[in-house]
């Protein structure tokens, strides 16, 4: 008998047009280059990586329409054509009057931090992002954690958990006081929760708080199209809105923003401040000439401007982010089916693996998550990153390790790169590896740098 269609399926609304040959190594070269790496995939050449999760930052596969802008390039110091161009989409898909290009979303985080936060200050957050917190701590302020309590529970189902919890915000606001709290600081989706979007009437009962006590609130937007998304998917009352619709929507109580448009955009490089207030507006403008270069090019070239103008044209596409999640949906679900423990629901960016439930024989210290990413990298050469116990550093006040609830293993998805067959390879490899897994032992670390170690630390194997 001849098979039945039971489903239609959805595909890329792109073609291929140029590609880069990539290179498959041997067991042998992954475990010379490994342990050179100090067990540390951000500390492995490119060259021995076969199938690249590391991030989707920077990484993604740019449009023909997007290389075309780059060749309309204005190098002018002062003043480029391509600085307006990107002004104007600010305004456009962001709503906000005033933009200063930054290099990077941090540095974006940097001025900000430089422009609002005084020693002693409390910055509350939908958990943290390395990065973001860290410019928080440099300028003299103290995190803290709002994010909802399933937020932390890896196998907890919810369609929004990325949300705030007002009694947690509460709390601070009578220990601290208003007057300390110089911004919230909302990011959608949240990273470091495993890509959870955050919903527009969490946004909307903040707000109403937030104004009541008059703390602003600023946003982390490096990817706000995903949770204008997943927005329109679970939350009632937006299915017919378009993505560009409630992106605005969403950041409208936001006093200003960053963006890395390594992300979102779809660019290899830049980032991203915008504000509706003038006063901070003229304050980060100046602090872009002592950090940055001038305020019309702020560390880019007039040619990634241009690339990241029309990068912002695309990223509100439904079918593109339709893809683009739907891919990371592909390949978790994919997991889910050999039995392998990962975050739930599936995020934006990426697919996290619970390292704490892949690998119960090794005590948190042991690095269990830092151990699993090598593992993988082993076993295929697709190349993860941690997101546990190493990522979450020390604690700015007492010197003693941050334990985090999630000890997670991100497997990223760069925007257009990789095919199906990629993921069908990733998903298998993490399987074998999951059979095999009572035989991988821990971590100890060799060497460990005093900011965001999880870059450049260096660890060993536990025999
Ligand atoms: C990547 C990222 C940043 C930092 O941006 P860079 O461009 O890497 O400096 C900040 N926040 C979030 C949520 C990110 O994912």
């Amino acid at each position: 008998m001849s098979k039945k269609i039971v489903k239609r399926s959805w595909a890329e609304p792109f073609k291929i047009k140029v590609v880069e040959q990539i290179k498959m190594t041997t067991r042998a070269v992954r475990e010379k280059a490994i342990k050179e790496a100090g067990y540390n995939t951000f500390l492995l050449r490119s060259q021995d990586v076969y199938i690249d999760l590391l991030t989707d930052s920077g990484t993604n596969a740019m449009s023909d329409n997007q290389w075309a802008g780059m060749m309309i390039g204005d190098e002018a110091y002062a003043g480029s054509r391509n600085f307006y161009t990107l002004w104007d989409n600010v305004k456009k898909y962001y709503g906000m009057p005033y933009f200063v290009p930054t290099h990077q979303g941090r540095a974006a985080e940097h001025i900000i931090a430089q422009i609002l936060v005084k020693p002693g200050d409390y910055i509350p957050g939908n958990m943290y992002f390395t990065t973001t917190r860290l410019h928080q701590e440099l300028a003299g302020g103290t995190f803290v954690d709002i994010i909802i309590d399933e937020a932390h529970d890896p196998q907890k189902i919810h369609p929004f958990k990325g949300n705030v919890d007002l009694n947690k915000l509460d709390a601070l606001v009578k220990k601290v006081g208003a007057k300390n709290i110089p911004y919230v600081c909302i990011a959608g989706p949240v990273n470091m929760a495993g890509g959870q979007p955050v919903s527009m009437a969490n946004i909307n009962e903040l707000s109403v708080y937030c104004a009541k006590h008059g703390i602003k609130m600023w946003f982390d937007a490096t990817r706000a199209v995903e949770n204008a998304y997943f927005i329109k998917l679970r939350e009632k009352g937006f299915a017919d809105k378009t993505i560009a619709q409630i992106l605005k929507e969403m950041l409208k109580p936001f006093d200003g923003l960053w963006v890395s448009a390594k992300k979102d955009l779809m660019v290899n490089i830049g980032g991203i401040f915008a504000t509706r207030n003038k006063k901070v507006f003229d304050e980060a403008r100046n602090l872009c000439v002592v950090y940055e270069g001038l305020h019309t090019y702020g560390g880019l070239a007039g040619r990634d401007m241009e690339a990241m103008a029309r990068g912002m044209d695309e990223m509100v596409d439904f079918d593109t982010i339709k893809a683009r999640i739907g891919q990371v949906e592909y390949c978790g679900n994919k997991l889910k089916e050999y039995g392998v423990p990962i975050v739930e629901p599936i995020g934006g960016h990426a697919v996290f693996l619970d390292a704490k439930k892949f690998l119960p024989h090794i005590k948190q210290i042991e690095f269990p998550a830092q151990a699993l990413t090598a593992e993988i990298y082993l076993d295929s050469g697709v190349r993860g990153m941690e997101r546990g116990i190493v990522s979450a550093g020390r604690n700015a006040k007492t010197g003693e390790n941050n334990f985090p609830k999630l000890e997670l293993v991100r497997l990223t998805f760069p925007r257009r790169v990789y095919t199906q067959a990629h993921i069908d390879v990733t998903v298998e490899s993490v399987a074998s590896v999951y059979e095999n897994r009572k035989s991988i032992k821990g971590l100890k670390m060799i060497y460990e740098p005093k900011y965001l170690r999880f870059f450049q630390g260096r660890f060993e194997k536990l025999k």
